[in-house]
C-alpha cells in the first residue's frame, strides 16, 4: 500500500452510486457454489484469532474531518452478515468479514491494536511512561480516534514513540493526529523508521502520482458503494480512510538487522528488509514479550508483487529469503506474531507453520515463474499456467484476496524480462483504437461482433465477451449496446473474482461504462508529499509537466535558493527538456528566485498568483526579470481531468 492515496484523498467528496444493479447470472451463482466447496469453510481458526481479547470499539460509527466530511464509517460494512451472497465470491466475503471487524484487541498484556479503523492497523505497546505506536493508520483523523479509545478503554498515557514499519502512506499518514511536528524535530517523540524511509515515502510515487491516482480508483473501488454488488473489501483492510494524509518526519533510523534499542523501558530488535513489500521496510521483535511484529511482509493474503495501481515490480525472491531469516532469527521464540494489517497469530507452532508455508507460496511463486519462462512461456501464458501446490493454496493466508497468483506471476516475468515478450508482431504494435475498428471490420462489422459477444455472454464465457466488446467499444466509443454488455460482462467477472481489487477493477470499470468518467479533477501529488521533497525531486517533477509545443523552441535559465533548507539548483529549459544540477549559476541566469520550500511546493501547486503577497511583502525574493516564473509557468502543463480507461 502506497503514497499515492495522498492524491485520492482529495477526490473522495464526488462519490455518487448511480449504478445499474445487475443480478448474479446463473453462471456466477454456479461458480460461487464451486468457490464455496474448493476451500475449507469449515476451518474456523482465522475468526478464532481475529476475535481473541476484544475490549470494545467507537461509539459513534463516524469518525470525522475537521470540516465535517466522513473519514472512516465503522458501519459501512455491517453488511457483511451471514453466508455470501451469489454477488460476491463467497473466500472474499469471509475474509471481508474478518477484516470488517473494529475496534480494540489485546493481543497479550501489554500488547494492543486498533483494527477496522482504516485499511491498516495501530499497534500500541505499553512502555514504562507512556505508548510506543507501532503504525499510525492512513490519516491524522482515524489515527486520532484509535488513540481516544485506548484512552478510553486503557487509561489516558502520552505516546512516547512512534515506529513507521515501512514507507506508505497508511502506515505513516496517520502520524500528524498522535505527535506534532515539533515534538518529533525537538526529539520529545521518538520517530523511528528504516534507513530510507523519508525518500520513499516522497518518491516512490510521486512522478506517476497523477496516473498511478486515477488507477488506485479502479484498484480500491473508490467510487464504488460498499455493499453487496459494490466495495466489500480491499484483501489487506476493509477499504481507504478517507481523511488528512500527514507526514511528520523520523527522527531514529534503523540501519541494519540485529540493532537493538530500549524505548520507555521495552527492547526492540530490528530486522531490515528493504526491497520486498516496500522499498524501506522492517519487522520488529520484542523480547521481553516473545512478539514479533512483520510490518507487511507476512499477511493475510497473497500480497502483491506489481501493484494494479501501477508500481515499480517487487522482488518475490527477496520477499522470500527475507522471510527465511525471519524465521531463522525468531522462530523458535516467537509465542504472539502481529502485523500491520489483519488479525494475529498465536503460539509458537502455529507462527512457525504460517511463516513456513507464506514464505513457500513467494518463493514457489518466484522459483516456478521463472523455470517457465526459461522453458519459453510469456507472461500471460505462466499467469494462465501457474496454481500454488495444494498444500500451500489451501491455507487462506495465501489466497489471493489482494494480490494474486495470475497478476504476480506476470510480475515475475517483468522484473526479469520487461514487458516485451520476444514476439516481433508486439514491437510496434497498431494503436488499440486502430487495431479494434481493423479487427471489427474483419470479423464481419459491429452488427456481428456484437452477436457473437451475445452468444459469449449468454454461455457465461464472460472473458471472451469482454475481449470482444472491448473491440467494439474501442472502434466506436458511441457503440452504446456493446458498452452495454461489456458492463454487464464486468460485473460478472467482479462478482466471481476472489481478489478484492480484481472485483474494485471490474466494477469500477462497468460504473464508467455506464456513467463515464467521474469527473473530479485531475490528481495531483499529495501537498504534503511535495511539502517534504527535496528541491531535486520538486524539479523533476517540474521537468515531467513541461509541454514542448508550449515550450517552442525558447529557452530560460533561471537559479533557486531555498532559503530554510539551503538547497539551491541551477535550472535550464531548452531543446524540450528541463535540466537542473544542485549548483550555484556557473554563468548568467534570467533571475534567482530566494524563497521556503513550502513556498516553492505551493507556487507547483497553486500557480504563481499563490505567491503574489509572499513577492510583494519580499518573503519572496526575485531578482532579475520578473517575468521569468510566468513565462515557465505557462509551459507546464496543468493536471488534467481523469483520462479514460474502458473507452478510448
Ligand atoms: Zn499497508
Amino acid at each position: 500500500m502506497k503514497v499515492w492515496l495522498a492524491g485520492v484523498g482529495a477526490l473522495l467528496l464526488a462519490v455518487s452510486g448511480t449504478r445499474a444493479a445487475e443480478p448474479p447470472s446463473a453462471f456466477t451463482v454456479a461458480a460461487q457454489a464451486r468457490a464455496r466447496t474448493a476451500s475449507d469453510f469449515a476451518d474456523r481458526q482465522d475468526f478464532d484469532f481475529a476475535g481473541r481479547g476484544y475490549l470494545g470499539t467507537r461509539a459513534d460509527p463516524l469518525i470525522k474531518t475537521a470540516d465535517g466530511r466522513t473519514a472512516w464509517d465503522l458501519s459501512a460494512y455491517d453488511f457483511l452478515k451471514g453466508e455470501a451472497p451469489a454477488t460476491v465470491e463467497p473466500g472474499l466475503w469471509r475474509q471481508a468479514q474478518l477484516l470488517a471487524r473494529h475496534g480494540l484487541f489485546e493481543v497479550m498484556p501489554g500488547i494492543y491494536q486498533v483494527r477496522g479503523f482504516d485499511l491498516a492497523n495501530a499497534t500500541f505497546i505499553r512502555g514504562k511512561t507512556g505508548w510506543i505506536v507501532i503504525d499510525t493508520l492512513g490519516s491524522a483523523e482515524t489515527a486520532r480516534a484509535a488513540y481516544d479509545l485506548v484512552s478510553e478503554k486503557l487509561g489516558e498515557r502520552p505516546i512516547v514513540a512512534v515506529i513507521y514499519t515501512h514507507s506508505h502512506t497508511d502506515h505513516f499518514g496517520g502520524a500528524g493526529g498522535l505527535v506534532t511536528a515539533q515534538q518529533a524535530a525537538e526529539g520529545k517523540v521518538k520517530v523511528i523508521a528504516p534507513e530510507g524511509f523519508l525518500e520513499n515515502a516522497v518518491n516512490e510515487n510521486i512522478l506517476a502520482g497523477p496516473a498511478m491516482s486515477r488507477r488506485a480508483v479502479y484498484q480500491f473501488g473508490v467510487f464504488l458503494p460498499q455493499g453487496p454488488q459494490g466495495q466489500v473489501n480491499a484483501g489487506i483492510g476493509p477499504g481507504l480512510s478517507r481523511g488528512t494524509p500527514t507526514l511528520i518526519a523520523p527522527n531514529t533510523t534503523i540501519t541494519r538487522t540485529g540493532e537493538t534499542l530500549t524505548v520507555d523501558g521495552v527492547r526492540l530488535e530490528f530486522q531490515v528488509t528493504p526491497g520486498t513489500e516496500a522499498p524501506a521496510e522492517m519487522n520488529i521483535y520484542l523480547p521481553d514479550f516473545h512478539a514479533l511484529c512483520m510490518a507487511e511482509n507476512a499477511n493475510a493474503t497473497m500480497h502483491n508483487v506489481l501493484t494494479p495501481r501501477g508500481a515499480l515490480v517487487r522482488d518475490a525472491k527477496a520477499w522470500a529469503d527475507d522471510l527465511t531469516e525471519s524465521l531463522r532469527l525468531y522462530g523458535d521464540k516467537t509465542e504472539v506474531m502481529f502485523t500491520s494489517h489483519a488479525w494475529p497469530r498465536f503460539g509458537r507452532a502455529e507462527v512457525d507453520d504460517f511463516l513456513g508455508k507464506h514464505r513457500d507460496a513467494y518463493k514457489f511463486l518466484h522459483d516456478q515463474s521463472v523455470r517457465l519462462m526459461n522453458d519459453g512461456l510469456t507472461g500471460d501464458e505462466i499467469a494462465q499456467r501457474l496454481t500454488l501446490p495444494p498444500v500451500l493454496a489451501r491455507e487462506w493466508y495465501n489466497h489471493g484476496f489482494y494480490g494474486t497468483m495470475s497478476f504476480n506471476a506476470r510480475a515475475v516475468y517483468q522484473r526479469y524480462m520487461g514487458w516485451y515478450d520476444g514476439n516481433p508482431v508486439h514491437l510496434a504494435p497498431l494503436a488499440p483504437e486502430d487495431a479494434a475498428k481493423r479487427y471489427v471490420e474483419a470479423m464481419g462489422g459491429a452488427a456481428a461482433v456484437l452477436a457473437k459477444a451475445r452468444t459469449a455472454y449468454d454461455a457465461g464465457d464472460y472473458a471472451w465477451a469482454a475481449e470482444l466488446l472491448d473491440k467494439l467499444v474501442f472502434a466506436d466509443a458511441g457503440d452504446a449496446a456493446a458498452k452495454a454488455l461489456l458492463a454487464r460482462a464486468y460485473d460478472q467477472l467482479g462478482y466471481q473474482a476472489e481478489s478484492s481489487l480484481w472485483r474494485n477493477m471490474y466494477l469500477t470499470g462497468a460504473a464508467e461504462l455506464r456513467d463515464g468518467v467521474p469527473n473530479v479533477g485531475g490528481a495531483g501529488q499529495g501537498a504534503s508529499l511535495l511539502a517534504n521533497a527535496p528541491l531535486a525531486m520538486l524539479l523533476d517533477v517540474i521537468a515531467v509537466r513541461l509541454d514542448p509545443a508550449k515550450l517552442g523552441d525558447q529557452s530560460l535559465a533561471f537559479a533557486i535558493v531555498l532559503s530554510d533548507t539551503h538547497e539551491r539548483a541551477y535550472v535550464t529549459i531548452a531543446n524540450g527538456v528541463l535540466v537542473h544540477e544542485p549548483i550555484a549559476a556557473p554563468g548568467p541566469v534570467a533571475a534567482t528566485l530566494t524563497l521556503k520550500r513550502a513556498d516553492l511546493a505551493a507556487l507547483f501547486g497553486g500557480g504563481a498568483a499563490a505567491l503574489g503577497p509572499k513577492i510583494a511583502s519580499g518573503e519572496v525574493k526575485i531578482d532579475g526579470d520578473i517575468g521569468a516564473l510566468a513565462r515557465l509557468a505557462g509551459w507546464l502543463e496543468r493536471p488534467g481531468a481523469p483520462f479514460a480507461i474502458v473507452t478510448p
